[in-house]
């Protein structure tokens, strides 16, 4: 069931305090499982994106966070990480609402994922180290890291808190002033959010929020003069974008961006644990997962029995309320989401060369609601736009190969490269894999893992540039060498001959 106290509007956030756009425009926010509005925004226009940006510099220029101690800024993280922990139902509920996706995904992954970014920054800048060179006995030369200044930070709806959150803590926990600008469709549990980081001891204009429409607010903040980096995670022909406009104003950027991932099944896989791994590769989330395990690749010892095994198992997945703790497979985020992911069914009804062996269609057991039924296709050959194009739904797509050397030409063959799937109990073969890939990531044996230590993002079309532990920090600061002569050594005398 929704919960009794949704925000009714959402309006901008800004030096702590909430305040609507004047002459806004009013956009819908719909519980995807009923149709219904349950809320509104009031969408932030370029002046009021000015505001918020305002806001971020001048609480930038002050010092209060940017000069604050790295003991200050740990202990209001790791705060913030608290809060999120002791506010989890009322966040996962408000997650719910604005995507439709299955309450035990909310507890079980994006809620603890949300505070995980904030204590892992707040334990990363209490260890960081920079770089001493000490090579030419006549200098000490050091690296200084200032923060970069204000961050414009731009998430997408799928996992709106988890994915929003690690670019908050990230740009914070170095210094930085921020303003976020969620999906126009998602702004619900940023309301709470956003208060708890105020509780939590975040200055004023640390940390300021706008919603609304990408080409409007988002555009706006990214084109924005005072913005100095930006950090977005979206689509693909979103990100093109961002880059051009970020490149004009000379402004770091990393984009994350989509992917069709291939997961790789040699015939010497531990079969169970690589099915139960296919399902959640790509049905968990409802399937709408830059990571999804999109394109399953078979080794054809194994592919009968695999897709026979599979089909069975997404047949009984449990499509139903998103609030029911039980339901597996939620609705999507919106009618033209839905609609995009039945194109791709009905053009596959249509396609020589492709199988539909489950779903395919709107799920007739709901009246209301954007919910399809969890589509599993077979393609025979990965040119298919099947295997070619993100569809960012419940669809899986299985190829069959036959050997190594064709896994990884199928895998490479994708103008994304965001993860791969490898299972092998090979270790030669899984070593050979993992140079073979052309991918952000590799899992080996496991489905959907992130050690924010390590780099996270995409070759190819899947993105530029990465984030986690030290590649957050090379986007979030600007690198300062200071050389200091370490003894008096000659200097040239020019003009006294
Ligand atoms: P979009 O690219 O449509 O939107 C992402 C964000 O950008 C939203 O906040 C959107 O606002 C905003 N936006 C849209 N147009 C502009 C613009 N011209 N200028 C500035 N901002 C803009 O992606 P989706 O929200 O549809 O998310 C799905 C995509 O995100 C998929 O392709 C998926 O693969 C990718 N993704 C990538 C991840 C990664 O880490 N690599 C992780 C998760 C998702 P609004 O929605 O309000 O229009």
């Amino acid at each position: 069931m929704l919960p009794e106290s949704i925000p009714k509007t959402v309006t901008s956030y800004i030096d702590a305090a909430w305040v609507t756009p004047a002459g806004h425009d009013t956009l819908p926010v719909i519980f995807a499982a009923n149709e219904q509005q349950i809320s509104e925004v009031a969408e932030a226009n370029a002046a009021e994106v000015h505001r918020a940006v305002a806001s971020a510099k001048t609480a930038f220029e002050t010092g209060v966070w940017s000069r604050a101690s790295v003991a200050t800024r740990k202990s209001v993280l790791l705060k913030v990480s608290e809060l999120i922990l002791a506010n989890r139902d009322r966040l996962a509920e408000l997650e719910v609402a604005h995507t439709g996706a299955p309450l035990a995904q909310a507890y079980g992954r994006h809620i603890p994922r949300a505070a995980a970014n904030f204590e892992f920054f707040a334990e990363y800048i209490a260890q960081a180290s920079n770089p001493v060179f000490e090579q030419n006995p006549d200098y000490l030369t050091y690296v200084r890291r200032d923060p970069a200044g204000v961050a414009g930070l731009i998430a997408p709806w799928n996992a709106p808190l988890a994915l929003a959150s690690m670019k908050v803590a990230g740009a914070i926990a170095f210094g930085n002033s921020c303003v976020l600008k969620p999906s126009e469709l998602t702004p619900l549990s940023f309301v709470p959010f956003m208060e708890l980081l105020s509780e939590a001891g975040v200055p004023p204009g640390v940390v300021n929020m706008v919603n609304g429409r990408g080409p409007v607010t988002g555009a706006a903040l990214v084109a924005h003069p005072d913005v100095d980096v930006v950090a977005f995670t979206g689509g693909t022909s979103t990100g093109r974008l961002i880059g051009a406009e970020a490149g004009r104003g000379i402004k770091k950027v990393v984009t994350e961006l989509g992917g069709k991932s291939a997961n790789i099944i040699f015939a010497d896989a531990d079969f169970e644990r690589a099915l139960d791994a296919a399902l959640v590769a790509i049905f968990s989330n409802n399937g709408q997962q830059c990571l999804a395990g999109s394109r399953i690749l078979l080794q054809r010892e194994i592919a009968e029995k695999f897709v026979a095994a599979f089909v069975a198992r997404v047949k009984r997945l449990r499509l139903g309320d998103p609030y029911d703790p039980k339901t597996e497979i939620g609705a999507l985020i919106s009618a033209a989401q839905m609609e995009r992911v039945l194109e791709y069914a009905r053009q596959a009804a249509d396609t020589e060369g492709v199988e539909i062996l489950a779903g395919g269609k709107r799920s007739e057991l709901f009246d209301k609601g954007f919910f399809v039924e969890p589509t599993v296709v077979t393609a025979a050959s990965n040119a298919l736009p099947v295997c070619q194009e993100e569809i960012f739904g419940p669809f899986a797509t299985i190829l069959t190969f036959d050997t190594e050397d064709e896994a990884y030409a199928i895998a490479n063959d994708s103008e994304f490269g965001l993860v791969a799937y490898v299972w092998s109990q090979n270790i030669a073969r899984v070593m050979r894999a993992t140079d073979a890939l052309r991918a952000g990531m590799v899992w080996v044996n496991t489905p959907l893992t992130r050690d924010l230590h390590a780099p996270f993002g995409g070759y190819k079309h899947s993105g530029v540039g990465r984030d986690g532990g030290d590649w957050s920090r090379a986007l979030f600061t600007e690198e300062k060498t200071v050389t200091v002569a370490a003894r008096d050594f000659a200097i040239a005398q020019l003009g006294k001959g």
